[in-house]
C-alpha cells in the first residue's frame, strides 16, 4: 500500500514515517528541501527506507505542489504546518501555510481516485480555546471547537492557524466527498528522531535546562509514539471518523516537576513551581474516542523520561 506523509522531516511525522515503514507501507514523504541532510538523513536510515521511502519536494504555499505526490496513494497524512509561538507576521508565517497549505493538499487529494482517506494532524488547540471556563469537573471532548475570535482576541496565532485550518478542512472535505479524519493531540513529548528541536520538545528542554521557570500552567501531554500510532489506526480502521482528541494526561507543571525530580535527581531543577498564584485548574480530556481506535496511552512518566534521555543523547542537555 502506498501512502503520503506531508512535512515528513518533522517531529511527529518522522515517527509516523518510521511506524508506516515498519507496517510495510510504501511512503511518499514530502519535505521542502530534499537536499538538506538535517531534514532527511534520519528518515533515509530508517528500517525499510531504502526499499520503500520516497522523498519528494513539496511546499504548502505552492499551488499544485502535492498533485503528483498524492497521485497513486491510498492514504494521505497531512502533518505539515508551522508550529511556532514567536512570530512577527502571523498571517504569513502561520496562518497562510496552515490554512492555504491544508486546502492546497486537499485540492490535490480531491483530484485523485485512489485516495481512501485523508488523516489531518490538527491539534487540541483547535478544540479547547472556546472561552468556556475550565474546572476539575470539566471534560473536554471532540464536540468542542476552538473559537477563532477567542484566539484572535488573545493573539494566540498558532492556535488560530490550527483552528482555521481544521475548520476549512472539514468544509472542503464535506463539499468534495473526501473521507477525512482529524487527529487532535495535546502537547507532544517523547523521544525525537530528527536532529533539530521542534517547539514541543523545546518546551521540555527549556524547563529542564533552567531557561524557563516551571510556570503556573497546565499541560495536556501525549507521547509522540501514541500520536503516530493513532494516525495509522485512524487510517486503517474503516469505521474511524470525525476527530480524535489525544491527551494522555492533563498535568500542572508542578506535577511535571515532581516526576522529573524523581526520574532525574541529578538535574539541577528548581524545588518548586514559579509563582504562588492560584493554580490553573486541572480539567479532563476525554480518552473515549481515542481508546475506541485501540490506542493505549503511554504513561507520562515514560514519555518524560524518554524526552529527557533523547535530549541528552542528542547533546541538547548535559
Ligand atoms: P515540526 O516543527 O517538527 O514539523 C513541522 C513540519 O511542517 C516540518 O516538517 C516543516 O517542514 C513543515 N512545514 C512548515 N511549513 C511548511 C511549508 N510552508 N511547506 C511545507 N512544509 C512546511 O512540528 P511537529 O512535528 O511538532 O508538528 C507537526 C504537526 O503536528 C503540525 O501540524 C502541528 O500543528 C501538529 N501538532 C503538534 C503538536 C506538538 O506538540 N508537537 C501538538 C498538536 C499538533 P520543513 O522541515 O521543511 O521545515
Amino acid at each position: 500500500k502506498v501512502v503520503c506523509v506531508t512535512g515528513a522531516s518533522g517531529y511527529i511525522a518522522s515517527w509516523l514515517v518510521k511506524l508506516l515503514l515498519q507496517h510495510g507501507y510504501t511512503v511518499k514523504a514530502t519535505v521542502r528541501d530534499p537536499n538538506d541532510p538535517k531534514k532527511t538523513e534520519h528518515l533515509l536510515t530508517l528500517d525499510g527506507a531504502k526499499e520503500r521511502l520516497h522523498l519528494l519536494k513539496a511546499d504548502l504555499l505552492e499551488e499544485g505542489s502535492f498533485d503528483s505526490v498524492v497521485d497513486g496513494c491510498e492514504g494521505v497524512f497531512h502533518t505539515a504546518s508551522p508550529f511556532y509561538h514567536k512570530v512577527t507576521d502571523p498571517q504569513a508565517e502561520l496562518i497562510d501555510p496552515a490554512v492555504k497549505g491544508t486546502l492546497n493538499v486537499l485540492r490535490s487529494c480531491a483530484k485523485v481516485q485512489s485516495i481512501k482517506r485523508v488523516v489531518l494532524t490538527s491539534s487540541m488547540v483547535a478544540v479547547a480555546f472556546n472561552g468556556k471556563p475550565l474546572a476539575p469537573d470539566v471534560v473536554i471532548d471532540e464536540t468542542w471547537f476552538s473559537n477563532a475570535a477567542v484566539c484572535e482576541k488573545s493573539k494566540l496565532w498558532y492556535m488560530l492557524s490550527k483552528t482555521l485550518a481544521e475548520e476549512d478542512a472539514w468544509k472542503f472535505a464535506k463539499e468534495n466527498a473526501i473521507d477525512m479524519v482529524a487527529i487532535n493531540p495535546g502537547l507532544v513529548i517523547g523521544p525525537f528522531l530528527q536532529p533539530t528541536l521542534n517547539t514541543s520538545v523545546e518546551t521540555v528542554l527549556k524547563l529542564v535546562n533552567g531557561a524557563e521557570r516551571f510556570p503556573n500552567i497546565t499541560y495536556r501531554l501525549v507521547d509522540v509514539r501514541d500520536v503516530a500510532n493513532a494516525h495509522i489506526l485512524a487510517f486503517e480502521n474503516p469505521s474511524a471518523s470525525g476527530r480524535y482528541c489525544l491527551v494522555g494526561r492533563v498535568m500542572h507543571s508542578s506535577e511535571v516537576l515532581k516526576i522529573l525530580h524523581e526520574l532525574f535527581p541529578d538535574l539541577n531543577l528548581p524545588e518548586k513551581c514559579a509563582d504562588d498564584k492560584p493554580f490553573v485548574p486541572i480539567y479532563l480530556v476525554s480518552k473515549e474516542r481515542a481508546e475506541s481506535l485501540g490506542l493505549n496511552f503511554t504513561p507520562v512518566e515514560v514519555s518524560l523520561k524518554d524526552t529527557v534521555e533523547s535530549l541528552k543523547e542528542k547533546n541538547f542537555l548535559s
